[in-house]
Order: structure tokens, then C-alpha cells, then sequence
């Protein structure tokens, strides 16, 4: 009787108990230790893509991974930017459309990625991380409060002398962890699925010359967020303005009456900003839009300050404008011999303008993620992101995480939960385009 019992028990048991996948051939963990190894630093106004040699390196290692594990179309295009395709496994792929994901390769040409000695902080119990290599080096909790939901967790630092490289290579490794994935297990259904692996995202890379057309995707997503449940699909509108005193330069030996030296006027507009421009990016965080001087030239007959403009609100950047008059009228009353000229350029715009007409993209993104078992929010982006510039071009492309932190500096790190996580939920989104469509 109870053999019997135990014997029903069981086949309930199978019933209801989903069969449990096969894991992939390469854990995100392994991979992502295996990427960061690799020096892929870009470098500013090198005035060819890929910036540097380097990123070479690792395109063509992702593809030779990527004909491993089945993807077709592969190919690295002449600005190193890798394309491949994951065909669907549905009776008819063409019903659903088909979506397309993005990881960057390069590293930030802020601090160096050579030579990362990745440290795995075993079964964190909390408290502050001191990076061996250079003790002055520390994660502490106080800046870090997302730390507290690490305990228990294998967290991955850098020694302290480099950055980490999880951006982005936590989302280029759970990518090729969501693909392993999907190859070892075809139970899971999806429809085609597009990759794309770009150089130089740090130094405002080729993104004008992305294949979209060739590349197929209809919708895609950047996998270049930070912590576990972060999806962004806000960023800045952006304008730069240039500001331009012109004086008079002369023989200072004999420039009495005749020298109008247009640097004081610069120097008198830029001491007026804590005073008048409150927004800056000192003070603000969150939602709220600044204006920054940000870099300038100096001289006696010419002097220039550039300054950024950063707004969710497109509305707010004209604002911002208005505001920078104020300052130059106020300069000008004081310095009436220098000519002051204002100008400016729009950089790119809130995706949100374009997002607001797909908001599937995201509601899927936060379904897949509760199913991996992460409580999802929307975060803007104070930044611009590949998918901005993919968004402006009319490829509609919000921000998905990847369960790093602290970008662009010693103090970066990530966590084997950050990694499976954020690759669980890439697996669980592309079954639900294939189950909802549109
Ligand atoms: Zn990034």
C-alpha cells in the first residue's frame, strides 16, 4: 500500500514539476571570467572604428563562439561590429517578430583593462570590500547599500588596480550563456533572435553605421544596465552649447586702452554657476537634468566654454538654454567690450519619445525577469546607451541589466547571482515574444 502511495506521489511529482533544463555547456561565471581577461580598452578621437586594434581580439573569439554554438549569419563588419543570427525553433518563426540583443565589447578609456585579475569574493557575509592590490581601494556599504542584497552571494571584484570590465562583459557573457542555453535545450521555444556585439560604445561608436536592416531584428534590447532588475527606457535629451567671448588681443607692451582680454569674461561667466545655474551635476541625481561646463580654451583675443545640456524632458532643455542667457547677460553688463556669442547642437533625444508607442518592450522585459525570480523597475538612464542612437534610427532599443555596478572605475563589480539572473531572464524574454508576439 504505501509503495503504492509513494508510487502516485511521485508521478504527481512529475506531473507538476517542470522537467528542469540541461545546464549550458559554459556557465555565465566561466565566461564571463574568460572575457575579462581580454583587453578590449576603446580610446577617444582615434578617428577610425574599431578605436583601437584590440577589440579585434575579441570579435573574432565571439565569432568562433557563436558558429559553435549554431548561430547563423555570422560576421564582423568592417568597424568590428559582430552580427549573427539565433533561428527561431517555432513551426513558423515569421508570426513572431524578431528580436535583437546587444552587448558592447570595449572598456571605458577612463581607467585601464589590461591584465584584470578577476578576485571572486566567496559567500559574501556583508561589509566593506578592500581590493587586495591596492587597499585604498574599497567597496563600501555606505556607497554600495545594493551590497546588502549580496549576502550568500560569490561577488566578482577587480584587484584594485583596473576596472573590471563587467561593463560590458557581463552582458556579452549572458548573452552567449543565454544562447548556450537555448542550443542545449530545444524544449524552449523562441522565435529568431538577433545579435549583435559592438567596438567603442564608450567613445560614441559606429552606431550611424549598424546594420539594422541587414541584422533583421524588428525590436531590440542593449544588455549594458547595472544592478539585478534595472530596465531603462529613459535616457537624457542632450544638447551641447558653446559659448564664445571674443576680445581684442594685442602687444601687451603697448596695449594700453587697446586690450580687450576675453578670458575674464569667461572666467566671470563660469564663477557665476554656483550661484545662478543650482542644477549641476554636482548637486543633482534621479530625474533631475543639469548643466555642465564641462571644458574650455583660453586666450586673450578668444576664449570658449562648452557645456552640456542633460534633460528628460525636451521642454526642460529649452529651459536649461534660457538659463545660460541669464549668465552671459550678466556677464556681458559687466565686461561690454567682449562679444559674447551662444550656440548649440541637440545631441540625441529620450528614447522615451519613441518607446512610449511600444510599451510591450519593456512590459515583457518585466515579466521575464519576475519569472527569474527579479523584482524589475524602471530606472532612467542619466546617459545615452547604443539603443539611443539605434532608437533615434527607428529601431526601438530599451536597456535591460546585467547585475553590475559601479561602471567605469576600480571599484566595479558583479556577482554569480548578478550573472545566472540576468541570463535567466534574457531566456525566459525571448520564450515570451515567442508566446505573446506583436
Ligand atoms: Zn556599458
Amino acid at each position: 500500500m504505501k509503495i503504492i502511495f509513494t508510487l502516485i506521489f511521485s508521478l504527481i511529482l512529475v506531473a507538476v514539476v517542470p522537467a528542469q533544463l540541461k545546464p549550458p555547456i559554459e556557465s555565465a561565471m566561466d565566461r564571463f571570467l574568460r572575457y575579462v581577461k581580454i583587453d578590449t580598452q576603446s580610446a577617444e578621437d582615434a578617428g577610425k572604428w574599431p578605436s583601437t586594434e584590440k577589440q579585434y581580439v575579441l570579435a573574432r573569439l565571439l565569432e568562433k563562439e557563436l558558429k559553435e554554438l549554431g548561430a547563423t549569419k555570422v560576421r564582423v563588419s568592417e568597424e568590428g561590429i559582430v552580427y549573427a543570427m539565433i533561428p527561431g525553433n517555432l513551426a513558423d518563426n515569421s508570426k513572431v517578430p524578431t528580436i535583437g540583443f546587444i552587448a558592447h565589447m570595449d572598456t571605458s578609456p577612463a581607467v585601464s583593462g589590461a591584465n584584470i585579475n578577476a578576485i571572486i569574493h566567496k559567500n559574501y557575509q556583508g561589509g566593506d570590500i578592500v581590493l587586495p592590490n591596492d587597499k585604498t581601494q574599497v567597496i563600501t556599504v555606505k556607497q554600495n547599500p545594493n551590497l546588502k542584497n549580496l549576502i550568500g552571494d560569490d561577488i566578482i571584484t577587480a584587484d584594485g588596480t583596473t576596472l573590471l570590465g563587467s561593463d560590458d562583459k557581463a552582458g556579452i557573457a549572458e548573452l552567449m550563456t543565454m544562447i548556450d542555453t537555448l542550443k542545449q535545450n530545444p524544449s524552449i521555444k523562441h522565435g529568431n533572435v538577433a545579435i549583435a556585439f559592438t567596438p567603442d560604445e564608450e567613445v560614441g561608436g559606429p552606431m550611424d553605421k549598424f546594420d539594422i536592416e541587414g541584422w533583421g531584428a524588428k525590436f531590440a534590447y542593449t544588455v549594458d544596465g547595472e544592478q539585478l532588475g534595472d530596465i531603462s527606457n529613459e535616457t537624457w535629451s542632450a544638447r551641447t552649447a558653446t559659448v564664445t567671448f571674443r576680445g581684442k588681443s594685442t602687444h601687451p607692451g603697448t596695449a594700453k586702452g587697446i586690450m580687450v582680454n576675453s578670458s575674464y569674461a569667461a572666467g566671470d561667466f563660469l564663477s557665476r554657476f554656483p550661484a545662478m545655474i543650482p542644477n549641476r551635476p554636482e548637486t543633482t541625481a534621479g530625474r533631475g537634468g543639469f548643466i555642465h561646463p564641462y571644458v574650455g580654451t583660453m586666450d586673450v583675443e578668444t576664449s570658449t566654454v562648452k557645456i552640456l545640456l542633460r534633460n528628460f524632458d525636451i521642454a526642460g532643455l529649452a529651459g536649461q538654454e534660457k538659463a545660460i542667457k541669464r549668465v552671459i547677460a550678466a556677464t556681458q553688463r559687466k565686461y561690454p567690450n567682449v562679444k559674447i556669442e551662444y550656440g548649440s547642437v541637440l545631441g540625441y533625444l529620450n528614447m522615451k519619445e519613441v518607446l512610449k508607442d511600444y510599451p510591450q518592450l519593456t512590459d515583457y522585459a518585466i515579466e521575464a525577469a519576475k519569472r527569474a525570480g527579479v523584482t524589475a523597475s524602471l530606472r532612467p538612464i542619466r546617459g545615452g546607451t547604443d539603443g539611443s542612437r539605434l532608437t533615434a534610427r527607428g529601431l526601438p532599443t530599451p536597456n535591460l541589466f546585467t547585475g553590475g555596478h559601479n561602471f567605469h572605475g576600480k571599484l566595479e563589480f558583479n556577482s554569480r547571482k548578478g550573472l545566472e539572473k540576468s541570463t535567466e531572464t534574457l531566456v525566459h524574454l525571448v520564450q515570451i515574444w515567442a508566446e505573446k508576439g506583436k
